[in-house]
């Protein structure tokens, strides 16, 4: 269906911002960008920002109901142990239902594409429903590069139906604590688009270079260690490249920034995430210099606090000016780039998304400014990054559709569905139930 859509400002991400801007969709592609007077005002959003939907470069939206979970991850063994009981009390069924709450909150938070890392599969069915844009990295993990590509090639075909233009199949060792070297390789081997968690914590660190630190002691639940950093263990066999996605990237030093940028590694950049498991703060300003292609990431709630993409902006922008200490070192204009057009280099999709650029994809947020301290609006990119929220999302379009439209969606089954799972997940098993108060006292 062609469109036109017009607001206060339009901000391409690739040009300036143009006021009184407007954007034509045929075909699910966006036609052409400029001023309103020359286009038409066809649906005209008042006090409103058009922008390039947010490129979501590392999610799980199969962990979308998972708030709290993480929290204070002090015992390694003990986290991945309650992780692993509350997991086991759902089905298929139920990680389909919690994909598709994290589908919707994405799409209601202006995320148009998600670089998801997902163990069932569910988020290809819940990006296939729900209308959004995905690389759905199926996650292996382990020693054995046999059993590993058995579980890939089972889930695959599970949600092999769901995979379109859209919707691409990847895969994802999950990191260099849980996957083996020859794993990796294998899944390398396969040529799809390649995602993985690295060099994100201290004692990540720890136990890959020298087997010590506090996951030592859990070293039977985890691949032995390869005395190695992620980073350069993957440098070293050829495993870093443009189809692959980087998650965290927080203890990397010069050396492992320049491997980063000169393969073309993407980097999914997860500030909320980080700071949430102590992980500590990434380099950001250091990989933009060295020319990595750098995007940003919610990760989940499992670990940061949610979905929303406008937090994470925030994020981004903070913890960089103040890991620099200096406030030029990222501007929000900048901040805004990373969330659209770096998540979609990151990803490798750059030539299709990522910016209001003629002959992408019209994939689309509109951004209400009504009521904000950011009226009458001075930036733009400031108003979107410093005074956004998933409330002020008027509409979100992927091809040209709309996916989300404030008020005018009805998830409450979904939603009920995906309370449901997390409610399942909660319950306490009998053995670990406490005793009546009476029999205690007796
Ligand atoms: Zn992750």
């Amino acid at each position: 269906m062609n469109r036109v859509l017009s607001a206060d400002w339009v901000l391409p991400v690739e040009g300036p911002p143009i006021e009184g801007g407007a954007v034509a969709i045929e075909d699910g592609r966006i036609a052409s960008v400029g001023d309103a007077r020359d286009l038409g005002p066809g649906t005209h959003y008042p006090d409103a920002v058009i922008l390039p939907g947010f490129v979501n470069a590392h999610s799980h939206l199969e962990y979308a109901v998972y708030a709290g979970f993480g929290g204070g991850l002090g015992d390694f063994a003990e986290w991945i142990t309650l992780h692993i009981q509350r997991k086991a009390r759902i089905g298929w069924e139920e990680y389909v239902d919690i994909a598709r709450f994290g589908a919707a909150q994405c799409l209601a938070s202006g995320v148009t594409t998600v670089g998801d890392c997902s163990y069932s599969g569910a988020t290809a069915v819940a990006a296939a429903d729900l209308g959004v844009r995905a690389t759905v990295y199926l996650e292996v993990f382990g020693a054995d590069a046999t059993l590993g590509l058995e579980h890939f090639a089972e889930i695959k075909e599970r949600v092999a139906g769901f995979f379109s233009e859209r919707i691409r199949p990847g895969i994802s060792p999950h990191a260099p604590y849980s996957v083996s070297l020859e794993l990796y390789r294998a899944c390398a081997e396969l040529g799809l688009p390649l995602a993985t968690h690295i060099s994100e914590s201290p004692a990540e660190i720890a136990y890959v270079v020298h087997g010590e630190g506090p996951w030592g002691a859990y070293s039977d639940l985890l691949v032995p260690p390869p005395g190695t950093t992620g980073t350069r263990l993957l440098a070293e066999h050829d495993l870093l490249g443009s189809h692959v996605l980087a998650a965290h990237c927080v203890m990397v030093d010069d050396e492992e920034i320049d491997l980063l940028a000169s393969t073309g590694t993407g980097v999914a950049h997860c500030p909320r995430s980080n700071a949430a498991l102590g992980c500590g703060v990434a380099p950001l300003a250091e990989l933009n210099a060295a020319g990595a292609r750098v995007g940003v990431g919610t990760d989940s709630p499992a670990s940061a606090p949610s979905f929303d993409f406008f937090d994470e902006l925030r994020g981004v922008l903070l913890s960089a000016r103040a890991r620099a200490r200096r406030p030029s070192v990222l501007s929000a204009a900048e901040t805004l780039e990373l969330g659209t057009l770096g998540g979609a280099r990151a990803l490798g999709l750059d030539s299709e998304i990522g910016s209001l650029t003629s002959g992408k994809r019209a994939d689309v947020a509109i951004v209400s400014l009504e009521g904000s301290p950011y009226l009458p609006v001075e930036d733009p990119a400031a108003a979107v990054v410093y005074g956004g929220s998933p409330e002020r999302v008027l509409a979100t379009f992927v091809d040209g559709e709309p996916r989300y439209e404030r008020g005018g969606m009805d998830w409450h089954e979904l939603t009920a569905a995906a309370h449901s799972a997390r409610r399942a997940m909660l319950a306490v098993p009998p053995a670990a139930e406490p005793e009546p108060a009476t029999a205690r006292r007796a």
